[in-house]
């Protein structure tokens, strides 16, 4: 049975990891780069209209996320005119494209109005050789010459090396430089498979920053479920653009959840310009418009996110949320819920059943209680009116006139 929990005390929103303190990267300036309608929309099956692409957008927007990358303009005339109407609303957040190192993706770009092209080349050996059946240095011109057209045009230009993280660092350097010096806003690591770890990722950072001046991006996939955490890593190395989800969808295992990345960025490091209140909104609709069920045990957003059902838990959560919560629910728009089942305990029952209008004895307790555990045995819930319904069962057959019905 699922009761929500109301009449809390005032504790803060949340614990800050005072561990933190002791280690020595902070992010700097970070900007949030949401990728839902690009990345996320190439998750199989998964295709936004023009209506819903333009509503998660105006969420982004409200939240503070800085750019938004709408689409992939020249995939179909439809998603140009998504992309362009996403670029006329006006919003805060600048609007990304990606495009490939061709001239005819940038003048789709163009098209749309948008402020940035995402021109990316894949430069592992492998995408080099399997992909683009080209050598390094004709990856470097093709790339190059993408982004000097683009920049003749007016756009910012965040210059890609897909794959960067099977990409041999002496080759990924030189992209990199060639990108700098041909006038690149931005360089871009995409961990194009989810290869890194936070430890790796913040070497790779801390070497591409060494070698050249521009703002850094990173783009984790979720692989071996890294990506947030490689995505935190490489902030606190001095990566100024993260790329994110919603709910983390993406190609294959996703990308690093945006939900995920900002409760990091506020609790690891206290970063409170974004307004996180619309989080589980957000979820939620991603969820309806993609298709792409949240997982109950999903951090931050998932149904359980904030259950309990422990009577433990719940008897200490009673005196302070914070005890086993890391973050209030309040913070991300999403709800506490007491669960009673096999692991409930008495406080969270008297709770419960207060908030129904029963004040229970200890002996009803325990009866209530043991009624409880023999049906969540049997894996029964039991939702609000059946509690009140439990309980009036148990104290009549017990015949206790005690409980004061509502
Ligand atoms: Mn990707």
């Amino acid at each position: 049975m699922v009761l929500t929990a109301d009449a809390f005390n005032d504790t803060p929103l949340y614990s800050r990891n005072e561990w933190s303190k002791y280690i020595a990267s902070k992010p700097g300036d970070i900007e949030i780069c949401d990728v839902t309608l690009r990345d996320g929309e190439q998750t199989p099956g998964v295709a936004f209209s023009k209506d819903e692409k333009i509503e998660i957008a105006r969420m982004l927007d409200e939240m503070g996320i800085e750019i938004i990358e709408a689409g992939f303009p020249v995939v179909s005339k439809g998603e140009k005119d998504t992309v362009k109407a996403i670029a006329g609303l006006g919003l805060n957040a600048k609007i990304c494209c990606l495009s490939r190192a061709v001239k005819g993706d940038i003048d789709a770009v163009l098209d749309c109005n948008a402020d940035m092209a995402g021109i990316f080349v894949g430069t592992s050996d492998l995408h080099l050789r399997y992909k683009h059946h080209k050598t390094q240095d004709e990856a470097i011109s093709c790339a190059v010459e993408a982004l000097e057209y683009a920049k003749r045009h007016g756009l910012a230009v965040r210059f890609a090396a897909e794959d960067s993280t099977r990409t041999s660092l002496d080759f990924l350097k030189r992209f990199y430089k060639a990108g700098e010096d041909a006038g690149a806003d931005y360089v871009s690591i995409a961990d194009t498979v989810g290869i890194m770890t936070p430890a790796t990722m913040r070497f790779l950072v801390g070497e591409v920053k060494k070698t050249v001046k521009v703002p850094i991006c990173v783009h984790c996939h979720d692989d071996l479920g890294n990506a947030v955490a490689n995505t935190i890593a490489a902030a606190e190395a001095g990566a100024k653009q993260l790329h994110t989800t919603a709910n983390g969808i993406g190609e294959r295992a996703g990308n690093a959840s945006l939900e995920e990345v900002l409760l990091n960025l506020r609790i690891q490091h206290g970063i409170e310009k974004y307004d996180l209140s619309k989080i589980v909104e957000l979820s939620q609709t991603v969820e309806r418009y993609s298709g792409i069920k949240i997982a109950k045990t999903k951090a931050v957003v998932g149904d359980h996110a904030f259950a309990h059902e422990s009577g433990i838990h719940i008897a200490a959560l009673l005196e302070n949320d914070r005890t086993y919560e890391l973050f209030s629910p309040e913070l991300v728009g999403g709800k506490r819920e007491f669960i009673l089942g096999k692991h409930s305990g008495g406080a969270a029952l008297c709770y419960m059943a207060r908030q129904i209008g029963f004040t229970l004895s200890k002996a009803e307790t325990d009866q209530v209680l043991c009624e409880i555990k023999r049906l969540s045995e049997m894996k029964k819930s039991l939702r609000r009116e059946e509690l009140r319904e439990l309980i009036a069962q148990t104290l009549s057959r017990s015949g206790s006139q005690t409980a004061t019905t509502p």
